[in-house]
């Protein structure tokens, strides 16, 4: 190690972006932020802030739903210049994103002709990996929706995206970790060399110091597919899933190898536009069957766009048919080229059982691009509307069990129900009461509500609340993809609507063993 300190900068003027995050949340405060380029200099800010007992909030690309990179005091270790790698210093390469305009270091193993391992520096995007791994002729399955967000935070949140229904979350993909804790020491966790942990009642972090013994915590976990509500450790899992969706309470991620795979040959988007929701829930259990039974073919995808959103949308675009209740996006992947017809035909023989009339279908680049915007303009749409009265939407990441689909819309038409009502009697307004988008093949349900004013605000934050209650009574997530971060209701951690004090504890006291001085994220979970 070089004996000099890393430099730090003010906050004020030029970075005060740092104190929030796309949540807008929290607007926390920091005494000084650090642009570490090595792992070596990253750890050094940590051995010293643990030995002077100082905060330090981590930061990724901010694109956070939850506050989580908001500091609360302190300092901010921001990882946007963490472009090295530590490992593989001979055979390591440059990727130079022209778009983006960064030069990042990696290094790709080929296992066989189905699999490699990538190893990338913290701070590269979802995007930049996505332009890397289609230069090196690779794929990477998860594909969470915000581009901008850095390997590091989307494997502390364990990010999911619109593939994850066939392709699993960003758990499945992670290979390898090296992890500051702020205990001082660095730990690599590799899969390859690391035991399934069945019922083991202890999990052994080895570091480059003296190995740490966590009590594993035994309360029982939501029975999802999709769930960052809290450490989750099943008997499946290796010490390294410890960090995954740890919204970064344990270490600091300075340097991640990902599994890649072949890309499919091809790829195939369908809009279906359902005239009842009924429809629409056949074609999600339907989808949902044939992963459960490993049915070929398995969609890549099944997400759904209530009747208030399509209401929304069908002014802006004039081509989606007049009878549309509920919109279906649905795709599939071939890695089979003769396959394609099939796969085709099967759909629209299945859509027509279903009476399904109307739907779009594009498998070019182009076309599957279209299909994409068209399903991401509805966010904006929204945000921009609920922006411009002052506002910010409020939207669930809840997510139940396979089994219960309709119980989930359910409770969401009556929550949603009465967010109306309460617009009813307090005058009109030019955007619906609420609107639903949901990752519909995972149970995992976005319903958000638009409040137009801050009381509004207010009682739509109460049925959140009474929401929560629901989920967790039907062996739900509070959280299926953002994390908890420092989200809180009724002035309270929202992590303690999923668990108990008792069980809190639990995770409180892995922490301690991790970071015994309490200064890494602070805030994040718990107080
Ligand atoms: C428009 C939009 C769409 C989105 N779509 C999706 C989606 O489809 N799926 C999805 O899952 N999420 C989605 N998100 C949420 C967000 O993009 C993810 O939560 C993402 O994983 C956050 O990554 P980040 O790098 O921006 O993290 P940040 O916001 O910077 O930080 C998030 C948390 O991770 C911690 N952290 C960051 N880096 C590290 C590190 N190296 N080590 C330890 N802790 C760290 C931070 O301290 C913080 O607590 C969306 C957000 C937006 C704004």
């Amino acid at each position: 190690m070089t004996d000099k300190f890393p430099d730090s900068k003010d906050v004020e003027p030029n970075y005060t972006s740092y104190l929030t995050d796309e949540s807008a949340l929290v607007h926390g405060h920091a005494d000084k932020i650090f642009f570490p380029f090595t792992e070596e200099e990253l750890q050094k800010i940590v051995v010293k802030a643990n030995q002077e007992n100082i905060s330090i909030t981590i930061s990724g690309g901010g694109t956070g739903l939850t506050g989580g990179r908001a500091p609360l005091g302190g300092w901010i270790i921001a990882t946007d210049e963490m472009t090295q790698i530590v490992s593989y210093s001979k055979s390591k390469k440059i990727f130079k994103d022209k778009e983006l305009n960064k030069s990042l270091e990696y290094h790709i193993e080929k296992i066989s002709d189905e699999l490699a391992y990538l190893t990338i520096p913290v701070s590269i995007t979802i995007k930049s990996i996505q332009n890397l791994v289609k230069e090196l002729g690779w794929f990477y399955p998860p594909d969470p929706t915000e581009r901008g967000a850095f390997i590091g935070g989307t494997i502390v949140t364990n990010a999911s995206g619109v593939r994850s229904f066939k392709y699993g979350v960003t758990r499945t993909w992670v290979q390898k970790l090296r992890v500051i804790l702020p205990n001082e020491s660095i730990t690599i966790q590799d899969r390859n060399k690391q035991e399934k942990l069945g019922k083991k009642t202890n999990i052994v972090i080895v570091t480059n110091e003296k190995d740490l013994l966590i009590p594993r915590p035994d309360y029982s976990l939501p029975k999802v597919r999709k769930n960052v509500a809290g450490p989750v450790i099943k008997d499946d899992d290796q010490p390294i899933d410890l960090f995954i969706g740890s919204d970064g309470i344990f270490g600091v991620i300075t340097e991640v190898t990902i599994k890649l795979i072949r890309p499919p040959v091809q790829i195939m988007s369908m809009i279906l536009f359902c005239e009842s929701f009924d429809q629409a829930l056949k074609i999600i259990n339907f989808s949902q069957k044939k992963r459960s039974h490993n049915i070929y073919p398995i969609p890549l995808s099944v997400e759904l766009i209530d009747h208030n959103a399509v209401e929304l949308l069908k002014p802006v675009n004039s081509q989606i048919p007049k009878e549309t209740h509920t919109i279906i996006y649905l795709e599939q992947d071939t890695y089979d080229v003769e396959k394609k017809i099939d796969d085709l035909e099967f759909w629209i023989k299945t859509f027509d059982g279903f009476g399904i009339q109307d739907s779009w279908v594009e498998d070019s680049f182009v076309g599957i691009e279209k299909h994409k915007e068209f399903r991401h303009s509805l966010p904006e749409i929204v945000n921009s509307m609920v922006k411009r009265h002052g506002q910010a939407k409020l939207g669930t990441d809840y997510s139940v069990p396979d089994h219960l689909t309709k119980e989930l819309y359910k409770l969401c038409q009556e929550i949603g129900k009465k967010f109306q009502m309460y617009r009813d009697n307090n005058g009109n307004f030019e955007l619906p009461s609420h609107v639903l988008w949901s990752h519909a093949g995972d149970n995992h349900v976005h319903l958000n509500f638009l409040p137009k004013n801050k009381e509004e605000s207010l009682f739509a934050k109460s049925l959140m609340v009474e929401m929560m209650y629901e989920i967790v009574k039907m062996g739900g997530s509070i959280s299926a993809e953002h994390g908890l971060g420092k989200k809180k209701f009724l002035n309270k951690n929202a992590l303690y609507f999923q668990y108990n004090e008792e069980e809190i504890e639990k995770i409180k006291k892995m922490k301690k063993i991790f970071d015994p001085n309490g200064i890494l994220n602070p805030g994040v979970l718990f107080d």
